[in-house]
């Protein structure tokens, strides 16, 4: 019994806009904070072979594949045992609008 197999496609939403992504319902639960939409922002890094598309709300337009990934590793101790690991941003493939921002502590 493997669920990861079965994926399901996900509107994910971002500052700039949101996206389609494939995930699996082990990654929606992950994912899911009990509102009813899924946040880009939450989620974090996600490869880029799982975004179907996205839509930028500068361009007002949809786009097919994934927006771009940019990404730092910071390893950056922000007090009282908290590490900021790493932070990073979705832009739009056309406008480098971000379509949305995240941050990821090591708790
Ligand atoms: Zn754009």
């Amino acid at each position: 019994m493997n669920k990861d197999e079965v994926l399901e496609e996900k509107k994910v939403l971002g500052s700039g806009g949101y996206a389609f992504v494939n995930l699996s319902e082990e990654e929606e639960l992950q994912f899911n904070l009990g509102v009813p939409h899924l946040f880009l922002g939450h989620i974090g890094r996600l490869d880029s072979e799982k975004f179907l598309r996205y839509y930028c709300k500068k361009c007002a337009k949809e786009y097919s594949g994934s927006p771009r990934i940019e990404y730092e590793n910071l390893n950056e101790n922000v007090g009282e045992g908290v590490i900021l690991l790493e932070k990073g941003e979705y832009k739009c493939m056309n406008c480098n609008n971000i379509i949305a921002q995240y941050r990821k502590f090591n708790k």
